[in-house]
C-alpha cells in the first residue's frame, strides 16, 4: 500500500461529467489499496472569470478580498469532488487550504508555503477516507488570513502535501499524456519523454514549457518528491520527473537503460517582448542605475545584451514578460534625463526558442547543431543566451514555430507518430 497524491487542473473537473470521471479515477486508486489524498484546482476557467468579475466592481481589487474571492473557486470543486465519490460508495472529506495546514507567509497572490501541518488530513486518512484539498490556497498565521499561491498554484499544494505527508509519490494530472520533447501544439513530432531529470523540467518550465508550474518542480527538488505528469483522459503512464539520486520507477523497461540524450527537450515562449535603451553612456553605473529601475517597476528581466560601444555610447537589450513590459518603458521613460540614454525601443514581436538538455555539461557541439539548423532554415538570430544546460536563442515570433520544428529535427527528437493532442489548454 502506497499513499498517492494526485493533483487535478481546472480542465479535468471543467464540468459535472468531469468530476464524475475524476472520482472514478481516484475511488480505483483506493481500491487498489492505496490511500490517496488529492489536491484539486478551480473547475474549468473559473478563476479567470472570478478575476473579470473582481475588476467589474473595482479597478484594482482589495488584494485580501481578492484571495477571498478565488480561493473560492477550489472550494467549489473540492466538495463536488467528495460528494461525486461519496454517491460511489466510498468516504471522501474535502478540506480548505488552512484545514489542511497550508501556511504560507501574508502575500496576498503570491503566497510562499512556510509549513505544512496536515494533522487533520492524517486523521482522515487514519479513519479510512479519500483526502480532497482545495488547491491554490493557504493561510497566513499573523493576519489569520486566507492567502493564494498565484496561478497555477494547485501544482505547488500538491507537491507540498506529498512532502509533508511523505507521499510514495505525486501524479499530476493535466489534459496531456506527460512531457514531450517540445509542445505537441507547436511541433507535433514531439515525443511524450519516459522521465526527465527535474533541473531539465526547471529550465523548461523557466523557457515556456506550460505542462508543470515552475514552483511545484523546485518545491518536489528541495523535498525531494518523485513527480508523476501523467493525463486524465487516458490510464497510460506518463512522465516520471526525477531529482538528484532519484531512481525511476520503471527502472530498466523505462529509457533508463538507454544512454541519456543530450538533448531533452525544445521549449517555446511567446510571451516575451524585448525593450532596447539606445545611447546608453558608456561608463561605470548605467546597466546598475536601468536595471533597478526596470526592477523597481516589478518587470521580471530574462536576457540581456550590451553592445560594444565604438561611439562612448552603447545599447542594452533585455526581454521580460509581455505583460510587464509596459511598466518597465514608463519607468525608464521617466529616467531618461537621469540615466542619459537616447531613446527606447519597444519590441513584443519576438519569441524564444531554448533547447535543454544536462547532457550538455558533457558533450562538446551542442550549440553548433543548433546554429546550423537555425541557418539552414535561414532564420535570424536576435539574442543569445546561455546556462550549463540551456542555450537560448530570441527570433522573430513569425519564425518560431518553424524554428522549433527544425531544430527538433536536428537533435533527432522527431518520433513516428504524431503525438495525441487532447482539447484544452494544456492544464
Ligand atoms: N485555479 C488556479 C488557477 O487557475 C490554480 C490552479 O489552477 O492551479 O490559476
Ligand atoms: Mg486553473
Amino acid at each position: 500500500m502506497a499513499l498517492i497524491v494526485q493533483k487535478y487542473g481546472g480542465s479535468s473537473v471543467a464540468d459535472a461529467e468531469s468530476i464524475k470521471r475524476v472520482a472514478k479515477r481516484i475511488v480505483d486508486t483506493r481500491r487498489a489499496g492505496h490511500d490517496v489524498v488529492v489536491a484539486v484546482s478551480a473547475m474549468g476557467d473559473t478563476t479567470d472569470e472570478l478575476l473579470d468579475l473582481a475588476n467589474e466592481v473595482a479597478p484594482i481589487p482589495a488584494p485580501r478580498e481578492l484571495d477571498m474571492l478565488l480561493s473560492s473557486g477550489e472550494r467549489i470543486s473540492m466538495a463536488l469532488l467528495a460528494m461525486a465519490i461519496h454517491s460511489m460508495g466510498f468516504e471522501a472529506r474535502s478540506f480548505t487550504g488552512s484545514q489542511a495546514g497550508m501556511i504560507t507567509d501574508s502575500q496576498h497572490g503570491a503566497a510562499r508555503i512556510v509549513d505544512v501541518t496536515p494533522v487533520r488530513l492524517r486523521e482522515a486518512l487514519d479513519e479510512g477516507a479519500i483526502v480532497i484539498v482545495a488547491g491554490f490556497q493557504g493561510f497566513n498565521r499573523d493576519t489569520r488570513d486566507i492567502t493564494t499561491l498565484g496561478r497555477g498554484g494547485s501544482d505547488t499544494t500538491a507537491v507540498a502535501l506529498a512532502a509533508a505527508l511523505d507521499a510514495d509519490v505525486c501524479e499530476i494530472y493535466s489534459d496531456v499524456d506527460g512531457i514531450f520533447t517540445a509542445d505537441p501544439r507547436v511541433i507535433p513530432k514531439a515525443q511524450k519523454l519516459d522521465h526527465i531529470g527535474s533541473e531539465e523540467m526547471l529550465e523548461l518550465a523557466a523557457n515556456g514549457a506550460k505542462v508543470l508550474y515552475i514552483r511545484a518542480v523546485e518545491y518536489a527538488r528541495r523535498h525531494g518528491v518523485l513527480i508523476h505528469a501523467r493525463s486524465t483522459f487516458s490510464s497510460s503512464e506518463g512522465t516520471y520527473v526525477l531529482g538528484e539520486g532519484m531512481k525511476n520507477p520503471r527502472g530498466a523497461e523505462g529509457a533508463a537503460a538507454m544512454e541519456e540524450p543530450i538533448v531533452a527537450g525544445v521549449a517555446t515562449d511567446f510571451g516575451q517582448a524585448k525593450i532596447t535603451v539606445a545611447g546608453v553612456p558608456d561608463v561605470p553605473g548605467k546597466a546598475a542605475e536601468i536595471f533597478k529601475i526596470v526592477a523597481k517597476s516589478g518587470a521580471n528581466v530574462d536576457m540581456i545584451v550590451q553592445n560594444v560601444s565604438a561611439t562612448g555610447r552603447t545599447d542594452i537589450s533585455f526581454t521580460v514578460p509581455k505583460a510587464d513590459s509596459a511598466a518597465a518603458l514608463k519607468a525608464l521613460a521617466g529616467e531618461q534625463t537621469e540615466v542619459g540614454f537616447q531613446n527606447l525601443v519597444h519590441d513584443d514581436q519576438i519569441g524564444k526558442l531554448s533547447v535543454v538538455g544536462a547532457g550538455m555539461r558533457t558533450h562538446s557541439g551542442v550549440s553548433a547543431v543548433l546554429f546550423e539548423a537555425l541557418s539552414a532554415g535561414g532564420i535570424n538570430i536576435e539574442m543569445i543566451s546561455t546556462s550549463e544546460i540551456r542555450i537560448s536563442v530570441v527570433l522573430r515570433d513569425t519564425d518560431l514555430a518553424e524554428a522549433a520544428r527544425t531544430v527538433h529535427t536536428a537533435y533527432g527528437l522527431d518520433g513516428d507518430a504524431e503525438a495525441t493532442v487532447h482539447a484544452g489548454t494544456g492544464r
